[in-house]
């Protein structure tokens, strides 16, 4: 990438979210106010989000537009924000309990409505908290879901909620207001509690996407999440989305600024920190501190990638559909080095991961019988199990394509050769070859297929065994975002490379690194050439990284120690670090 290529760009705006709590008590007086503009201002918050609800507490008028007024009055954009959450005789709460609210309760309606209004005579633009799901079965909700199942009712009656009781309420209100839906960053168990990106992205004016991941040792999120459920929202809702949000919880300064990193390769302009209290907002707090130093390199990899593309491997997650037993697969396959992207439309990438969520589209059979020339189409268990023998016959695999047995083991043999994982890998399922190639099996009480390859017409033809969990659809575990630990990520490197380099093929780039490494490729429009390409060191551990994309690469963040640059370019990685490499002209 040239410098002349390069557009100006604006830097990333570092946004407050300031609870109804937090504005009470910390924005109340015109001295504590002060005290906390200024907390604001020393960290480079230039935008400030005002809530007027949250659990039961709504706040009056008065105190809003003071709190506007003292913001903008030192140059900090003020905005509203509103959680519909539970409140003790102001929303009716969701039979599941905690802080989810029945959304067919004419109390939680008509209050919620209220409180918009209110909002909306303050405040200019509206961002509303990922709390627009519910689990709720009161008598009410069944009595509306009728025939339905759950997440259809829930969508509906989610959809039909924030038409009437938020978006009506603040336009008539103030017609000028511009709202914004913040979803969460569970993008496989949106359409279980009612979130529906498709229709909700319509009716708002701009949307936001959740990149908290957070410690994946205790919610088992692994960092690709993030930037998986950007680019998914994204395939929906397209130029709206405008800025990530992520927090603080169970986060360390590492963890911290991945949700930065992750948010800004996916594009984000604006990153919104929930949420203010005098404590997180201070640059002696670990997480904020990391976050305020590396603000320049933040605004570099902004810039280096405007005007780019994304470019990597199409993974199909029509809207709505539900993963099966592959919760999150997405992820994990990114956190092996494929430069995923997920797009709930049909992939026209020449590689693309067909999965269990792509069995939602009807006419998916035939797109994977007769792809475009020279696509490579790499299939999970939970695709192969849904699709007829002639699609089978493409992969070379038999009529019964997926043998169902829980395993574990250390030890595979790839392309005849036995490697060793560092840790135990869990596979719940193994591949049943007719005339495919094995390239790897894992090596347990026998040896199982887990990668084949075939070719079929002009098209290659993938089967892998790696999957992740199932969520019971409504009678399991209510969690929405990891069920249980996955141990993909434990693959052993000579595993990962033969599968990038066999799913790479037709992008022209071959990766050799270890698993749980970020691989993040741009384009300019209308070229199918990478002009850049970010790596992500997510291993505690150094990394050693080879990456040829055909076009002379250089380092640029001098976050790597770079022992050949060009065509074919290693650089050492130390642990948690990332790399920019920039596409330089040959003199
Ligand atoms: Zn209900």
């Amino acid at each position: 990438m040239t410098e002349e290529d390069d557009p100006p760009q604006d830097p990333i705006t570092l946004s407050a979210y300031i609870t109804a709590q937090a504005v009470s008590e910390h924005f109340s007086s015109p001295n504590d106010r002060k005290i906390s503009i200024r907390r604001l201002k020393d960290i480079g918050i230039t935008k400030a989000y005002v809530e007027f609800y949250r659990g039961g507490l709504a706040l009056p008028h008065g105190i809003l537009s003071e709190t506007r007024d003292s913001l903008e009055g030192e140059g900090i954009t003020a905005a509203g924000g509103i959680a519909t959450t539970y409140g003790e005789g102001f929303t009716a709460q969701s039979t599941g309990g905690s802080h989810w609210v029945c959304f067919s309760s004419e109390v939680t309606r008509s209050n919620l409505a209220d409180a918009m209004r209110t909002g909306a005579r303050a405040f200019d633009t509206i961002i509303i908290d990922d709390f627009m799901c519910t689990d709720c079965e009161c008598d009410l909700c069944i009595e509306g879901k009728g025939d339905r199942d759950w997440s259809e009712f829930r969508r509906d009656l989610l959809v039909r909620f924030a038409s009437e009781c938020l978006i009506g309420p603040a336009k008539d209100e103030n017609p000028k207001v511009q709202l914004i839906i913040k979803y969460p960053q569970w993008y496989d168990r949106f359409h279980v509690y009612g979130y529906d990106v498709k229709r909700e992205s319509e009716i708002f004016d701009l949307v936001w996407v959740g990149t908290e991941i957070r410690d994946p040792r205790v919610d088992y999120v692994h960092q690709y999440q993030a930037f998986s459920n950007y680019a998914y929202i994204s395939s929906l809702a397209g130029q709206k989305v405008a800025g990530a949000w992520f927090d603080h919880l169970w986060c360390y300064p590492d963890i911290y600024l991945e949700q930065a990193y992750q948010s800004v390769l996916a594009g984000a302009p604006e990153l919104v920190l929930f949420s203010y209290s005098p404590a997180k907002y201070d640059s002696l707090n670990p997480n904020t501190s990391a976050l305020i130093e590396q603000k320049d390199r933040l605004d570099h990899l902004r810039s280096a990638i405007a005007g780019t593309k994304h470019m990597g491997i199409e993974a199909y997650k029509p809207a709505n559909s539900d993963p099966g037993r592959e919760t999150y697969l997405f992820d994990y396959l990114g956190m092996l080095g494929l430069p995923v992207l997920v797009t709930a439309s049909r992939p026209r990438t020449s590689s693309i991961i067909l999965s269990e969520h792509s069995l939602a589209d009807a006419d998916i059979e035939s797109y994977a019988l007769n792809p475009p020339a020279g696509t490579c189409i790499m299939a999970t268990p939970g695709f192969l199990d849904g699709v007829a023998p002639e699609v089978l016959e493409c992969f070379g695999l038999s009529d019964e394509p997926v043998g169902r047995k829980s395993f574990f083991t250390y030890r595979f043999d790839v392309r005849g050769r036995t490697e060793l994982a560092e840790e135990n890998v869990i596979f719940n399922s193994f591949l049943r070859p007719e005339s495919a190639e094995v390239a790897a099996k894992a090596l347990s009480d026998r040896s199982y297929p887990i990668l084949t390859l075939n070719r079929h017409d002009d098209s290659k033809y993938i089967a892998t065994s790696l999957q992740t969990f199932g969520h019971e659809p409504y009678h399991g575990s209510p969690s929405v975002t990891t069920a249980e630990p996955v141990s993909l990520v434990h693959l052993p490197e000579a595993f990962v490379n033969a599968m990038r380099a066999e799913i790479m093929a037709p992008l022209g780039i071959t990766l050799k690194a270890p698993a749980k490494i970020g691989l993040y490729l741009y384009s300019f429009p209308g070229s199918d050439k990478p002009c850049a390409a970010v790596v992500e060191n997510f291993n505690d551990q150094d990394a050693s990284i080879m990456l040829e994309t055909g076009l002379p690469l250089q380092p640029e963040l001098k976050g790597s120690r770079s022992l050949r640059n060009g065509r074919k370019l290693e650089i050492e990685l130390p642990g948690r670090e990332l790399e920019l490499l920039s596409v330089y002209e040959i003199p």
